[in-house]
């Protein structure tokens, strides 16, 4: 019994209620049908009387200790079942032992088998493996709260009262009046406190739940890092913000401002100092943006280094200064551990303006100024003016009419040939994009390409590109193999496209459509695209595992050094045309490019060659090839010479016919190669 106590703990208050009732319930029969003819049995002497009371009532007081057992897993094994089998044995075998004292008629046997058997039962709920196994584990179930089997049982016990009442009228027994009274109050005011604790508890229980349910939500909504609400309640905030300007417009000029503020070199300092330091940082500007925007305002963090604030009405000029005022405070460094760590912030600012603007539209607003921070040179505010407004307008226009123009056959190519230095044969020709713009007329790459590069659509007009200038070439060699079969065609690949990993298979799959040999193709690369995208590097590897040939496009514009030329996953280098067309100054440069170039086993071509003192230049640096007005324009397919040079003069404008040959000093001789153009002015 002990052992069973104290695997009950833990239900104590709720428990001795329990017994309590139990006791009462099973107390008040045994005293009219045990006790009351006992004490009114004349020949019983009071010892005799006590000891045959004695063992009823210990009886009742063990079975009332067996029911706290019953709520918990322990009171579910047969060990306790048996144990309250016996109990309730013994309290039958007693009941009748002293009520048969008390009379006359004397069936001892009988009393005797009902004594054995709860014996027996005691013997074997002790013995039972279940006596002595921990308990299998249940979902617990506070102990104050009762079942229904409990509820069942109190409200039985309500009615034992009444009911032994009852039963002596109906038999017509003595009547056990104060008995009786005195079990029915005691009874009442046990359930009564028995449910006020269970209520007690159900209250607490569902308490508990409350703040542990608002607990979890405040940790899912807020950012466990700076404390700050995080993603989801921050967009949510905007939506109200914006809700409330719309519900209620007011007469002056302040309406709801955004700020997206993004850390510059977060990744640098990560890197450096580790995540601690970059946790340090991110806290410490999150508390500095808490503390330079109002009560009513909301910070949030979008993500890893970015801000989000939303400040209630503000002008546009009000706007402006937060937003300088962001990038001031967090431009000075922030503390992190025993160092100051100087990170820089970018802002985008916007302002909700017109009743329509919903919360997307804002957010993509301050997106935008956000990255013209960044383009800008970082360290600054961008606000979303009118200006901005009207320009990315034209943006999104230029973009939808580029998409219909690419689906509308609208774009066509020019080839512009490039020359090999040395002996002047056209070694192959450069695929460049225009777009016959209705209305509008032939619109140069550099007006439409940067718009395509905001998104996909780039990668679109690159596959396209592809597709036709392989098949262009292939028709081409098939045409006039002598010419065309030791020629390449170099397509222009954007960064953005060779990030991908599809460019392999847009590559391949031109290739296999044209049957163009993949020596015959060359893609342009600017240097910066390997710098910025890790992937652009293997997806260049595959390509030339393909057998295409890749040139590092406008060399001396990015961050390359000639020391790390060595290691350009390329075949040859443009070196750009400011090097070419540059001062004396310029000119040790070039000749260091060129001789570095060629040292790390890369071909040298010379861009934009205008003038035939640059073309001099370079045959005196040994430079491979060269591309430029002075040996051809960009020419319409159709232009292209079936075989020989492709010539055009210097004065001429791009996709005009071409038909005069460029002659230029060669060493003190001729010129490029003499062979008059077939195809020319097609
Ligand atoms: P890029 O790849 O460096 O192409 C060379 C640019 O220099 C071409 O301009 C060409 O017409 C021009 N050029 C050639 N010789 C001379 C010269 O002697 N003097 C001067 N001033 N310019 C010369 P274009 O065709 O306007 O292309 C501009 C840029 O647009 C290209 O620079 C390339 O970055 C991009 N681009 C052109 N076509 C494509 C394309 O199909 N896909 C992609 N992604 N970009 C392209
Ligand atoms: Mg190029
Ligand atoms: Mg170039």
């Amino acid at each position: 019994m002990v052992h069973l106590r104290r695997r009950a703990r833990g239900a104590e208050p709720a428990a001795l209620l329990d017994v309590a009732v139990v006791v009462v319930g099973l107390a008040l029969p045994c005293w009219v049908g045990v006790v009351e003819p006992l004490l009114h049995a004349e020949h019983a002497s009071p010892l005799e009387q006590a000891v045959s009371l004695a063992y009823p009532l210990g009886d009742v007081l063990l079975l009332g200790l067996l029911v706290p057992l019953l709520g918990l897993p322990v009171g579910r094994s047969t060990s306790t079942r048996l144990l309250g089998a016996s109990l309730g044995l013994m309290l039958v075998a007693d009941v009748l032992y002293s009520s048969l004292s008390a009379s006359t008629d004397v069936v001892e046997g009988a009393v005797n088998v009902v004594y054995m058997a709860s014996y027996l039962t005691a013997g074997a709920a002790a013995l039972h493996p279940s006596a002595t196994a921990d308990p299998a584990p249940v979902a617990s179930r506070s102990g104050a709260v009762p079942g229904r089997r409990r509820a069942v049982g109190l409200a039985g016990a309500l009615l034992v009262a009444p009911g032994v009442l009852a039963l002596q009228l109906v038999s017509g027994a003595r009547l056990s009046g104060w008995a009786v009274v005195v079990a029915a109050a005691a009874m009442a005011l046990l359930v009564v406190t028995r449910l006020d604790r269970a209520t007690a508890e159900v209250s607490s229980a569902a308490r508990e739940r409350e703040s542990l349910v608002a607990r979890v939500a405040h940790q899912a909504s807020h950012d466990a890092l700076t404390g700050l609400p995080s993603r989801a309640p921050s967009l949510a905030a905007l939506e109200v913000a914006l809700h409330s300007q719309h519900a209620h417009p007011r007469a002056d000029d302040r309406l709801v401002g955004l700020l997206r503020v993004d850390l510059d070199r977060f990744t640098q300092v990560n890197d450096r100092y580790g995540p601690g330091v970059g946790n340090e940082v991110l806290r410490g500007a999150a508390d500095r943006l808490r503390a330079l925007v109002r009560t009513d305002d909301h910070v949030g963090r979008l993500g890893a280094d970015e801000f989000l604030v939303v400040l209630g009405r503000r002008t546009a000029l009000e706007l402006r200064e937060v937003a300088d005022l962001v990038v001031v405070a967090l431009s000075a460094p922030l503390p992190a551990g025993d160092r100051d760590v100087a990170v820089g912030v970018s802002v985008g600012a916007a302002l909700a303006c017109g009743r329509g603007t919903t919360a997307d539209a804002l957010l993509a607003d301050g997106g935008v100024a956000l990255a013209r921070a960044k383009e800008g040179g970082r360290g600054r505010a961008v606000v979303v003016d009118t200006d901005l407004r009207r320009e990315l307008e034209e943006q999104a226009a230029v973009e939808a009419a580029l998409v219909h123009g690419l689906a509308a056959g609208e774009l066509v190519l020019r080839y512009q040939p490039v020359h090999e230095l040395a002996g002047g044969a056209v070694t192959g020709y450069e695929a460049l994009v225009r777009w016959e713009r209705p209305g509008v007329g032939l619109v140069p790459p550099d007006l439409f390409i940067p718009v395509a590069e905001r998104s996909d659509l780039v990668c679109d007009l690159d596959r396209w590109v592809l597709e036709e200038a392989t098949r262009q070439m292939a028709a081409w060699t098939a045409a006039d193999p002598d010419a065309f079969a030791g020629r390449h065609v170099a397509v222009n690949l954007s960064g953005r496209h060779l990030a991908r990993r599809v460019v392999v298979d847009h590559v391949a799959g031109a290739l296999e459509r044209s049957g163009l040999d993949p020596h015959q193709l060359v893609v342009e690369i600017t240097e910066t695209v390997l710098v910025d995208a890790s992937t652009a590097g293997e997806h260049l590897a595959a390509l030339r595992a393909l057998g295409v040939r890749a040139s590092i496009d406008d060399f001396g514009t990015g961050y390359t050094s000639v020391a790390q030329l060595r290691n350009l996953p390329a075949d040859a280098l443009k070196v750009d045309r400011s090097f070419v067309s540059g001062t004396a100054a310029d000119t040790g440069l070039l000749a260091l490019v060129v001789q570095a170039g060629q040292a790390a086993g890369l071909r040298v071509v010379a861009e934009g060659v205008e003038h035939v003192g640059q073309l001099a230049q370079l045959r005196a640096l040994s430079c491979d090839e060269a591309q430029g007005y002075l040996l051809a324009r960009p020419f319409a397919p159709e232009q292209v010479p079936g075989h020989g040079t492709a010539r055009m003069s210097p004065g001429e404008r791009e996709g005009e016919a071409a038909g005069q040959q460029v002659r230029v000093p060669h060493q003190g001789t001729s010129a490029l190669p003499s062979r008059a153009g077939t195809g020319a002015g097609g």
